[in-house]
């Protein structure tokens, strides 16, 4: 819990950084906090070098206001990306803009190697971190359900991490404030904080890639659940007779959908004697296909690639009718590396749902693709440290900052 003259600090940095230039009469106003707090606050705030005077404002009678507006960058944060086969780092200012990125690949490691593996890559990204600003904290975003109080990793089958102790283990090493938070739910708060979404305030991202999962924010506030595990999309059963999952489900939804099932649908039919211009691509090195290479084959129409990502959107769209069900959205979000850019994937989801789907959920729903671009994961991770920090509000009704 944060003290109240730190939450006063915060809501006054925030409404700075949303609504300035603004003068110290109207953030006192506008939030029903003395003019004395505010002044004190403020003081302190351009001490630390997060806010400056920015001229004078127009006068209402009176003399003319001092105006303040919001530094983003005399201090910076780090984000961190754990996927399955990399780790990223990233140097950003105060507005999740990113100033210098590092990208490490980690399927060589075993799988106990990758948490010392990714401290070692840190000290040596903090290395090079400026060292006239100040550190505001790290941010850390990785598959799985995470505990974002204590800042564990209790599980991650993928590569198998379990009940790991990373923000403790971090603020040892370096001293400074790390986060830990869920992929999936950092990526939908990036969406709508600093994407192009934020007139929504019920919406979901949903991931489909090496994983299938959902990150849900419903009401202005991140859906985590009892212990930080909701959004487990793609180990809801779409068959009771499916495959066997490793979770000990039947008929997971990503075992149909996720990376590898297609790439070993890819492979089947290949070897089934079905020509397709993924493998020239890959000049017949079958393992070399990427998710980047069949989505492009799905976009010229090569017809392999096209009758797989038809059986994935049939799969995908009655778990995304599920989920409407359930949840009511206003946007649903398409991304991951098989869902980023991929037009045919969503029109082909959109009509099912629209034929299959309450028409009163599908009024007014929209289905959407990612914005951020490649970035996603690492703007995702600032924007959970920003939260926090400048303690935004999630409404629609809130300024949109890029
Ligand atoms: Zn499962």
């Amino acid at each position: 819990m944060k003290l109240i003259q730190e939450l006063n600090r915060s809501i006054i940095l925030n409404m700075i950084r949303e609504y300035g230039p603004i003068s110290r009469s109207e953030i006192a106003e506008r939030n029903g906090i003395s003019p004395s707090t505010v002044a004190a606050a403020v003081t302190d705030l351009m001490k630390e070098r997060f806010v400056y005077e920015a001229g004078t404002g127009n006068s209402k009678g009176g003399r003319k206001p001092i105006m303040l507006r919001f530094s983003p960058d005399n201090h910076y944060i780090l984000g961190v990306s754990i996927t399955n086969s990399n780790v990223t780092f990233a140097e950003m200012n105060m507005e999740a803009i990113i100033r210098r990125k590092s990208i490490s690949n980690i399927d060589h490691l075993d799988n106990q190697m990758v948490i010392p593996h990714l401290l070692n890559l840190l000290e040596k990204f903090i290395c090079k971190c400026p060292t006239d600003k100040e550190c505001k904290g790290i941010s850390v975003i990785v598959p799985g359900i995470v505990d974002t109080s204590k800042g564990i990793i209790h599980l991650n089958t993928n590569i198998n991490l379990k009940d790991v102790r990373l923000k403790e283990m971090i603020e040892e090493r370096f001293k400074i404030t790390t986060w830990v938070e869920n992929d999936t739910n950092a990526i939908v708060l990036a969406e709508k904080k600093f994407g192009k979404y934020n007139m929504y305030n019920n919406l979901l991202f949903v991931t489909i890639g090496e994983g299938v999962g959902a990150g849900i924010i419903m009401n202005e506030s991140i859906f985590r659940g009892g212990r930080g595990d909701a959004g487990e999309f793609g180990h809801t059963s779409i068959d009771r007779d499916g495959i066997r999952c490793d979770c000990g489900n039947i008929g997971c939804l990503e075992n149909y959908v996720s990376w590898s099932a297609v790439h070993s649908r890819i492979v089947s039919l290949i070897s089934k004697g079905r020509s397709t211009e993924m493998a020239d691509a890959v000049q017949n090195n079958i393992a070399l296909i990427t998710p980047a290479v069949f989505r492009n084959a799905v976009m010229k129409g090569d017809s392999l690639a096209t009758d797989i990502m038809t059986e994935v959107a049939d799969y995908l769209s009655v778990g995304i009718v599920n989920l409407i069900h359930l949840f009511n959205p206003e946007l649903i979000i398409i991304g991951g590396s098989i869902g980023q850019d991929n037009e045919v994937l969503i029109q082909k989801i959109d009509s099912y749902v629209r034929k299959h789907a309450l028409t009163v959920f599908i009024e007014n729903l929209k289905i959407y693709p990612t914005t951020l671009g490649e970035d996603t994961e690492l703007v995702g991770a600032g924007s959970i440290l920003l939260q926090d920090l400048f303690l935004f509000s999630l409404s629609s009704d809130a300024g949109i900052y890029r």
